[in-house]
């Protein structure tokens, strides 16, 4: 019967792959021993032909293992909005030690060592706002979901509210 025939192939063709896969494995296993000092100096030879790609790689690597690499990810998305500019996670650290550890909203001053702190831009990037330095700034979790797509001016003086204020936002 066909369907008998198939159910044999299927169990031959099984069996061959799991025979063959161990001789493909004990072949490369073999080859990778005989062949070790080559096989390295072929990698860093490549590493030295391309140093384009080691870049792009050792950069992919750190936004996906380090935080170091969070501030990579930001500026990619920056970047893929179209914003310009770009910051370290050193700088971001230095902003942050400025503010003091405070949330930048003067009205609410939140500890930022004790609560979950966001990097706002100042001017969203929506809006045309770069991401460098000047126009980062830490927000608490809620001030930074409640100031959204407004500036920091609109958030924390609204058009229809008293006179602004002294922008307080911090300056180091
Ligand atoms: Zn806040």
């Amino acid at each position: 019967m066909a369907h008998r025939d198939k159910e044999k192939a299927r169990i031959y063709n099984a069996k061959w792959r799991a025979e063959n896969k161990e001789r493909h494995n004990a072949y490369n296993t073999k080859w990778r021993e005989e062949n070790k000092e080559r096989f390295k100096n072929s990698v860093s030879e490549w590493r030295a032909a391309n140093p384009e790609r080691m870049r792009e790689i050792r950069r992919e690597w750190c936004a996906k293992n380090s935080s170091a690499g969070a501030a990579y990810a930001r500026t990619r998305r920056a970047r893929k909005r179209g914003a310009g500019g770009s910051h370290t996670e050193t700088e971001i650290q230095f902003l942050l030690a400025c503010q003091n550890y405070r949330c930048a909203n003067p009205n609410c001053n939140s500890d930022l060592r004790e609560v979950t702190k966001h990097l706002d831009h100042d001017i969203p990037i929506c809006r045309g706002g770069t991401d460098e330095l000047p126009n980062l700034q830490w927000l608490c979790q809620p001030c930074n979901q409640s100031k959204f797509t407004k500036t920091m001016d609109e958030f924390v003086s609204p058009p229809n509210s008293a006179p602004a204020g002294v922008s307080t936002r911090v300056m180091c």
